[in-house]
């Protein structure tokens, strides 16, 4: 297997492939500590270059030392570009912004600040905040739009990525960073569920250049399933040694179905709100995955506020090893819950995060990972 893929070697320490990574969207993953995180096996996590621009704001983040002093986390840290948010605000409700070749424009709700987002402003904040992987700013799109709503998606985001390397490399000769002080640079491919567009994309971008790419886009269809087929086609356009993110996928059963498509990284803030909700995941296989075409339930839900919690005296799981449930039970979580203390969310959070990371442990151990699914799972 190639080493690339394996590991990627960053400024700020390495991450192991495959990965998942919290969403600490302002700076913290809610609830947690960065020693809990350590504690939980997470290595890298994702953080928002536009929320942490209205706050703290980046010359904030800056006078601080950037991202990594300001929070107290010393390993990698992927900033992602803005590009998600324009979809999930702009194209939602027009009334937050607009966007346009040059960039993106934000009226968040209840600021009385425009917040202006170029790609080479989207690169400068990302490095200014001392980012191990840079995200090229993408036009972001729902797999329901039109035809030409994706194809403008697809020559919009590739332009910005092309804006996007140029000042990459600007800054990066202009800081005369050394090269394991330069972070990766990935760029995200659109095309919505056109398998001409994402190819006419991912062509373009490779032939640009970048460390990585990503499948960008909402990667989930109007009732809640995963796009399997674009997702597939969208992974194959790119060379397998090059390291892929799928944006935005954490769902457990997503994240092995990806990983066994051949993505390396996911993040997702979903395990760490259904900790919050009270929606615990548990193993329900001693060690491994089942196979690809198996229908084996492999993990189930355990809801804390359940009244077959209230006297529970078992740990949320026998077989983890996290410090919810190497100390307290379910019933005391339960009773955590119904009084509203933060200790629940804090409890609950660890376990989910620790759960994650033992599901990319086993994944990081499986030949469907390892080597790619056998021809004729592929092609479904
Ligand atoms: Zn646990």
């Amino acid at each position: 297997m190639n080493q690339h893929r394996t590991t990627l070697h960053l400024p700020h320490g390495q991450i192991r492939l495959p990965a998942f990574l919290p969403d600490a969207t302002l700076g913290v993953v809610r609830n947690v500590d960065s020693t809990d995180l350590e504690q939980c096996g997470v290595e890298a996590v994702v953080m928002n270059t536009f929320h942490l621009m209205q706050r703290p704001g980046s010359s904030t983040i800056t006078s601080l030392g950037g991202l990594h002093n300001m929070t107290g986390w010393p390993h990698p840290i992927i900033t992602d570009s803005g590009g998600f948010q324009a979809y999930s605000l702009i194209r939602q409700n027009a009334k937050f912004g607009s966007i346009n070749d040059k960039g993106i424009t934000f009226l968040p709700e209840g600021s009385d600040r425009k917040f202006h987002l170029t790609p080479e402003k989207s690169i400068q904040l990302q490095l200014s905040y001392g980012a191990d992987i840079v995200v090229c700013l993408d036009d972001c799109t729902h797999v329901d739009n039109s035809f030409e709503t994706q194809q403008e998606s697809v020559k919009r985001t590739n332009e910005w990525a092309e804006r996007c390397k140029d000042e990459f490399q600007r800054l990066i000769q202009q800081k005369r960073l050394l090269q394991e002080r330069k972070p990766l640079l990935f760029a995200v491919i659109q095309g919505g569920g056109y398998h001409e567009l994402r190819k006419q994309c991912a062509e373009a971008l490779l032939e640009i250049g970048f460390d990585g790419f990503g499948f960008g886009g909402w990667p989930l269809d109007s009732k809640g399933q995963l796009l399997t087929d674009i997702i597939t086609y969208t992974r194959e356009l790119v060379p397998p040694e090059l390291p892929m993110h799928a944006l935005g996928i954490g769902h457990p059963a997503n994240v092995v179905e990806c990983a066994r498509m051949g993505y390396h990284i996911f993040d997702s803030a979903m395990p760490t709100r259904d900790a919050r909700h009270s929606r615990l995941y548990v193993f329900t296989t001693p060690d491994s995955l089942p196979a690809p075409a198996s229908t084996e339930k492999w993990f189930s839900y355990l809801y804390v506020n359940d009244d077959k919690a209230i006297k529970n005296d078992e740990p949320v799981s026998r077989s983890c090893d996290c410090l919810c449930c190497s100390r307290y039970s379910v019933a005391y979580l339960h009773h955590l819950f119904k009084i509203k203390d933060s200790l629940f969310l804090r409890l609950a959070t660890i376990h989910n995060l620790r759960f994650m990371a033992q599901l990319i442990e086993r994944l990081r151990s499986e030949q469907y990972v390892q080597q790619g699914l056998p021809a004729d799972r592929q092609s479904r």
